[in-house]
């Protein structure tokens, strides 16, 4: 098992929400042969025998809860300075890497949009195995700058959902603030009211990062007055403020009106970026409600398509959060737990598989889609949406011309 270079967290998958899967896999990179079918010659499963066994992983492919997969993608940037100072190394790919990865994806899979997949949920149609979708979080420049000329590059698109308080840094990015000031202070540790008594050591980089993750995970805990003064009260005693960058750090209202006239989907991602099952009801409705309505202004259409914030935190939703989500007008939303788009999950829980460095070899990321349509979540989360949704699928529906396929309908439990 290995671990995170920025954080020092062990490897996860395996486990539902797991962000790395190099255990699983084992150091060996999977096969990949010219249809797309993958074998595995790691510890997985039956182990290095499985190498002979494409036809069997091909198989398995046809398995009734297969499904598609959509992609969690954050930063394509090749900047040194970025990755690691503004947004953990781990979430930030080279552009030469994500144009190899689109360019495979583009080969291999059917890539279509958020849209298309959630009307195939929807209207209670199978999903095609083969099909991808591309998703970026948060709203970092570098979305428009490096990975929409790559995307256009390839006739592929994608889904942006952004955090809309945080465009053109009007308000930046809590995340980013803590992780820019922690990593810049030269104090050697931190004493805050916040934490009382608790000290925390900030002497050596992986010091950082461990408190770096530790504030982090208390503000995922806290509602919205509690989580903004321990944010204002770290950057005070770190000597930073939200103001301190040398570069813009979220895209513009102009470059995000030119995604979407470019054929890209923008969706919401709250408006804060804070943990929203944290919130009270009213500061939920909120940040569900005036990041649609902030896009629907800027891009002069309806936007319908939300991501839960905070996805690295095992309850970034519920069924509360994903109530007002649907009532506020979205017609579907997407989680960070990995697993397949299929009518077993409501359309307002759609799983995801977050990109890892490994996936930088295109074979590893095509094992990692295989493991992630094959995989069965049963996320507590999942469970209390799907208990709690009244069936926002229409009934029967014909074929589309995208993601969604008639060759028989999957049983929605
Ligand atoms: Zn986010």
């Amino acid at each position: 098992m290995r671990t995170d270079p920025d954080t020092g967290e062990r490897g996860r998958r395996g486990g539902l929400t797991g962000e790395d899967s190099r255990c699983l896999w084992g150091d060996d990179v999977p096969h990949i042969d010219e249809n797309g079918a993958v074998s595995f010659s790691g510890l997985w499963g039956l182990g290095r025998g499985l190498r002979n066994c494409a036809p069997l992983v091909r198989a398995m492919s046809l398995a009734p809860w297969g499904g598609g997969t959509i992609l969690r993608y954050h930063s394509v940037n090749d900047d040194p300075g970025w990755a690691g100072d503004y947004v953990q190394r781990s979430l930030v790919v080279p552009t030469e890497v994500f144009d190899r990865q689109v360019a495979s994806l583009v080969e291999r899979h059917r890539v279509v949009g958020v849209p298309e997949l959630a009307e195939a949920i929807a209207s209670g149609r199978r999903v095609d195995p083969r099909t991808v979708a591309i998703t970026f979080d948060d709203g970092y420049e570098d979305n428009y700058r490096c990975a929409f000329p790559i995307l256009r590059k390839h006739g592929a698109t994608a889904t942006f959902y952004v955090t809309t308080g945080a465009i053109s840094d009007a308000s930046i990015l809590w995340t980013v603030a803590l992780r820019h000031a922690i990593r810049k202070t030269e104090a050697p540790g931190l004493e805050c009211g916040t934490f009382g008594s608790c000290s925390v050591d900030l002497s050596t980089p992986r010091a950082k990062e461990r408190t770096i993750a530790f504030i982090t995970a208390v503000v995922k805990r806290c509602g919205e007055g509690e989580a903004l003064d321990i944010v204002s009260e770290v950057l005070e005693a770190c000597g930073s403020s939200r103001q301190t960058f040398d570069s813009r750090i979220m895209m513009t209202p102009d470059e995000i009106r030119e995604m979407h006239e470019g054929g890209m989907t923008i969706g919401a991602h709250s408006v804060t970026h804070y943990n929203l099952p944290s919130l009270t009801t009213d500061a939920l409705v909120r940040e569900v409600g005036e990041s649609r309505q902030a896009l629907e202004e800027l891009l002069g259409c309806e936007v319908e398509h939300f991501a839960y914030p905070n996805g690295r935190t095992n309850r970034h939703f519920d069924a509360r959060v994903a109530s007002v989500v649907a009532e506020a007008g979205f017609r579907s939303a997407v989680t960070s737990i990995s697993g397949p788009v299929s009518l077993r999950y409501p359309v307002h829980c759609l799983p995801r598989l977050g990109i890892v460095p490994h996936d930088a070899d295109v074979r590893w990321l095509a094992a990692d889609i295989q493991h992630a349509r094959l995989s069965r979540p049963n996320h507590s989360s999942l469970r209390e949406v799907a208990a709690s949704s009244d069936s926002r699928r229409a009934p029967g529906g014909g074929r589309d011309d995208a993601g969604a396929t008639d060759e028989g309908q999957e049983a929605a439990s």
